[in-house]
């Protein structure tokens, strides 16, 4: 079994993200909410990104992805720095029926707290509030055995349906945060809202007051849910309650169809440019459009290319290149940028993405000298830099912007 040294060896090497030996949780610490922001320790708005576990429920197929050695593999080659353990409830070989549940969700949590990153308790249920007790039960049980590590972040309704905020989800999730808090004071709670966590802006017109650290769910799925949702969204920032996407696909909202690629760039525009953090759904192989991965795929992690499904490409693509890395004096988010390949020998490609916000950049070895400087057109999105003439090692590229500077390690072969 992998431990934290061995993946931070890699990591040092491989990842623009790791740029000390600090796991994501070293470096962020606990989370809080101030406004419509969740911030880290330093109080630097924080926006996580991983993927979510299928349901947990026995015989769904899902479950047996429930490994230590997936979120090694996630955050050795993904890049994650949160994960979501999605434990049915209520359905058929969920946690009220079979305890097995809650042990595959305990053996997630654990090897994120191992390994230093985020990790999300979800109860994943449509009917929670009536289920409200158990929810109880089971929080309190969580938070007395995790409620001490930054890593754990409660989500007490995953999706509730077309009912009632004010009259039927609000007085269970003030039940359920009641309880939670009465054990653990701080950590972060995400709590469900109408019509499969889509109604933010019904929520942030009547939000739950009287407690730290709540955020809300926001679930959308990119061919289904376009612009009128992120209006939504903005509106719910605008009137002050912070999100976070704790579940969204490339697909249809049923989970299956084809991926909207145009949909999705247009989400993490905005999930960037808001700093809202996100776990994509699912990590499973079930043949259906929104799995990362094919039928038949190893639950132990080590899957290549040929392993993923068309929406898994892409969002292993979307979470290594998430606006993560960040200059000292700045905020989140930063922009996407890419790079490829990377590490590379002769030339590496820049790719500014879809803004239009950058210009001038240098390359600085690992002393921060600059040992190449580059000029960029305003509206070039494309970059070609030759590391022809550089020696093997480590460099940073600086990407200048008009508010901020972005940071990106490249290994020159
Ligand atoms: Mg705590």
């Amino acid at each position: 079994m992998k431990t934290w040294m061995t993946t931070l060896l890699l990591l040092c090497f491989l990842s623009p993200f790791y740029t000390s030996a600090q796991s994501p949780v070293d470096q962020h610490g606990k989370l809080s909410v101030d406004g419509n922001k969740i911030l880290d320790k330093s109080n630097n708005p924080v926006s996580l990104v991983g993927m979510s576990l299928f349901w947990s429920n026995t015989n769904w197929g899902g479950e047996e992805f429930y490994t230590e050695e997936v979120v090694d593999w996630l955050i050795e080659d993904w890049e994650i720095t949160v994960i979501r353990a999605a434990m049915g409830v209520d359905e058929n070989g969920g946690y009220l029926s079979d305890a097995s549940n809650k042990d595959r969700v305990k053996k997630i949590v654990d090897k994120a707290i191992e390994t230093g990153i985020y990790v999300i308790i979800d109860w994943h249920s449509h009917h929670a509030h009536d289920y409200e007790q158990d929810a109880i039960d089971f929080f309190e049980e969580m938070a007395e055995a995790y409620g001490d590590y930054p890593n754990v972040i409660y989500e007490i309704y995953n999706e509730p349906m077309q009912i009632s905020w004010a009259n039927t989800i609000k007085p269970y999730a003030e039940s359920v945060i009641e309880a939670i808090r009465a054990i653990d004071p701080d950590n972060l709670i995400i709590v469900g809202n109408p019509t499969w966590s889509q109604d933010v802006d019904i929520v942030s017109q009547d939000p739950i007051e009287g407690q730290i650290n709540i955020a809300y769910t926001l679930h959308f799925y990119a061919a289904t849910h376009g612009q009128y949702l992120r209006d939504k969204a903005k509106a719910a920032l605008d009137n002050g309650i912070a999100l976070f996407v704790t579940e969204w696909g490339t697909v249809s909202a049923n989970g299956d169809g084809a991926v909207d690629e145009a949909e999705t760039a247009a989400w993490m525009d905005f999930l960037c440019e808001h700093a809202i953090g996100h776990c994509n759904w699912a990590l499973n192989d079930k043949p259906e459009g929104a799995s990362v991965l094919k039928e038949g795929a190893s639950p132990l992690g080590g899957w290549s290319a040929n392993d993923l499904t068309t929406s898994g490409v892409l969002v292993k693509e979307i979470i290594k290149d998430w606006c993560l890395s960040v200059d000292s004096e700045q905020v989140y988010p930063q922009k996407r940028v890419k790079i490829y390949p990377n590490p590379s020998e002769n030339t590496i490609q820049v790719n500014l993405g879809y803004y239009n916000l950058y210009k001038g950049l240098s390359l600085r070895n690992i002393e921060g000298r600059i040992v190449k400087s580059i000029d960029a057109d305003f509206d070039q999105k494309e970059i070609e830099i030759d590391l022809s003439d550089l020696k093997a090692g480590i460099y940073f590229l600086h990407v200048n912007g008009p508010d901020n500077q972005l940071v990106k390690k490249i290994i020159k072969l």
